[in-house]
């Protein structure tokens, strides 16, 4: 049943020791867990930081990410990450549309729009909408500089 399918974006940073090691493969193999990736930011010899949706049973999640902890992996959820801006935001209710989760939702006795960040997944649809970029992600300094590095010339 489609509704039992428990679904988290999970930010990870693996050491430079495993970047090489089919790890989702494994994770998609042996724990009967659908992944998705959604960014990533991976060179051989270095660490990698992936931006993966994870979607399946909950405990087959939880096992999988027990797995990636033993390899030495670190594992945030995305959600963590997405803040709202309360000077910015003016309550227009757009994001309360888009939300998947009711995260963000309208109080109705006095129709402020409230942020559940527990409730949060981290799919950032709330972010694309806002039209004053009340919303926000942030990815940190660490992603800017591996995404430097991924950029970097193959050869000089
Ligand atoms: S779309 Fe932006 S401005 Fe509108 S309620 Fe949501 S966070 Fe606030
Ligand atoms: S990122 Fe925004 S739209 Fe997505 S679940 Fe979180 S609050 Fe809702």
């Amino acid at each position: 049943m489609v509704s039992s399918v428990y679904r988290r974006i999970y930010f990870i940073r693996f050491p430079k020791e495993i970047s090489d090691k089919p790890i989702i493969y494994r994770l998609i193999k042996e724990y009967d867990v659908e992944v998705n990736i959604l960014r990533a930011n991976i060179l051989p010899q270095r660490e990698g930081i992936l931006i993966i949706e994870m979607a399946g049973a909950k405990q087959n999640i939880k096992d999988g990410l027990e797995y990636l902890k033993q390899l030495g992996v670190t594992i945030e959820r995305l959600a963590t990450r997405i803040r709202r801006d309360d000077e910015r935001c003016f309550q227009c209710g757009a994001c309360t549309g888009v939300c998947p989760v009711k995260a963000l939702y309208i109080r109705r006795a006095d129709m402020a729009v409230l942020f559940d960040a527990d409730k949060c997944t981290g799919c950032n649809q709330c972010v694309l909408i806002c039209p004053v970029r009340a919303m926000e992600m942030s990815l940190g300094e660490e992603w800017l500089e591996t995404d430097a590095a991924a950029k970097a010339p193959l050869f000089s």
